[in-house]
């Protein structure tokens, strides 16, 4: 199964993603994370997208979709992939439809997370990460075991750069202005279905299997 999912940040793609991976044993293939490893590990592409990623600027679209391209040549994508904030252009997106023609292959479905901004920014205002391991926690709706500490390796958590308040602002604005047409690009293509991005991260992971079974792709 090969699906991408699409929505505004806070939209719970990562957390979806997360689960679905685990289910299905298909790799998550998080842009965000892997520009974050990057940053950590102070790797040249980190370094270039530092900068874009602390104002909630979107990366070059060059750099990202090289980032992608390459990530889907890994054997372990031939039974299937997420992608989780990848495309967020138009280039990205005609780029990566050109990639997977060359590769002979074609993406199942793409997922719009449909999610208000109130929701969105609960979400991310409200998000702790451990910086060493990358795990997601939530103040309310995903807390950690002990209060401010990574379940899986006992760090400290912290919240990111761009969930403080006026990162965030920017990260909305600029999903509806770059981001928010690609809903209409897969339309087109007949290869959208939407859900409530609102819901629990349980109803949202339901609809989606239920989806998926439906539609004969697991
Ligand atoms: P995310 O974890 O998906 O919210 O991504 C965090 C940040 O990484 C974004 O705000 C962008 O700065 C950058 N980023 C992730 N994916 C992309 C993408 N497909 N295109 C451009 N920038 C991206």
């Amino acid at each position: 199964m090969r699906l991408i999912l699409l929505g505004p940040p806070g939209a719970g793609k990562g957390t979806q993603a997360s689960a679905l991976s685990n289910k299905y044993s298909i790799p998550h293939i998080s842009t965000g994370e892997i520009l974050r490893e990057a940053v950590r590990k102070g790797d040249p592409v980190g370094v270039k997208a530092k900068a874009f990623m602390d104002k909630g600027e979107l990366v070059p679209d060059e750099i990202v979709t090289e980032i992608v391209v390459d990530r889907l040549r890994e054997d372990d994508t031939k039974k299937g992939f997420i992608l989780d904030g990848f495309p967020r252009t138009r280039v990205q997106a005609e780029s990566l439809d050109s990639s997977l023609k060359e590769y002979g292959i074609k993406i199942d479905r793409v997922v719009y997370f449909d999610t208000s901004a109130s929701v969105s920014i609960e979400r991310l205002s409200g998000r702790r990460v451990c910086p060493k391991c990358g795990g997601n926690f939530h103040l309310r709706n995903i807390p950690p075991k002990q209060e401010g500490i990574c379940d899986d390796c006992g760090t400290s958590l912290i919240q990111r750069e761009d969930d403080k308040e006026g990162t965030v602002k920017n990260r909305l604005r600029v999903y509806e202005e770059k981001t928010r047409s690609l809903i209409d690009y897969y339309k087109e293509k007949g290869s959208l279905k939407t859900v409530s991005g609102d819901q629990e991260v349980e109803g949202v992971l339901e609809n989606l299997s239920r989806m998926f079974v439906d539609e004969k792709l697991v």
